[in-house]
């Protein structure tokens, strides 16, 4: 489950039985077959106890709740009432995407351009202290391209790096390389503005 206002994730972990992580704390995201309304991706997710864990997140968790289209409700320490954040979250988000905003972009080095993106297109993501890579499946060329952007990038809707490092090898095809991580370490990376 999603909270809006935490930008976390709940989870079970066998270790501490409930906790929380944020999307680049996601290592993948594979959709499961047989889904379709809605969706439900597999994810793995590197866990506070320092362990990784499975779990499972639908399509909508995923690219609507984190722009507050999913219902959530919170507490408002103003009014000391528990109110639905959701319609004043998703007008906001609608409005940034009418102004040119979008959520999430990356680059997609076949194509050489930026492009907006939903976090269901993830499918890979390593953290080191203060960066991630993502493995992005382009939503226009199907193609795959791998960036190294922050956390606020990865983690907060809107909040989109200037510049973003682009591996320069590219990714025709899966399979995907087994240890993301050390691929990351051994790659090179160019530098590519974001702005669409
Ligand atoms: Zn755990
Ligand atoms: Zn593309």
């Amino acid at each position: 489950m999603y909270d809006a206002l935490t930008s976390r994730y709940a989870f079970s972990c066998p270790a501490r039985g409930e906790t929380s992580v944020t999307l680049s704390a996601f290592r993948s995201l594979e959709p499961l077959a047989g889904t379709s309304h809605p969706v439900v991706y597999r994810v793995v997710f590197a866990c506070a106890c320092g362990d990784e864990h499975p779990g499972l997140v639908t399509h909508d968790e995923l690219d609507w709740a984190p722009l507050g289209f999913g219902g959530e409700r919170f507490f408002n320490l103003m009014t000391s009432r528990l109110e639905d954040s959701a319609v004043e979250l998703s007008d906001l988000a609608a409005r940034r995407i009418q102004a040119g905003e979008w959520p999430w972009t990356f680059f997609c080095l076949p194509e050489e351009r930026p492009r907006p993106v939903y976090p269901s297109s993830f499918f890979l993501i390593a953290a080191a202290d203060r960066t991630v890579g993502v493995a992005v499946r382009c939503p226009v060329c199907s193609r795959t391209s791998v960036n190294l952007v922050t956390h606020s990038h990865v983690d907060l809707p809107f909040h989109n790096d200037a510049e973003v490092g682009v591996v320069r090898h590219l990714f025709w095809e899966e399979p995907i390389v087994e240890d993301f991580r050390s691929f990351l370490g051994s790659s090179e990376f160019d530098s590519r503005r974001l702005h669409l």
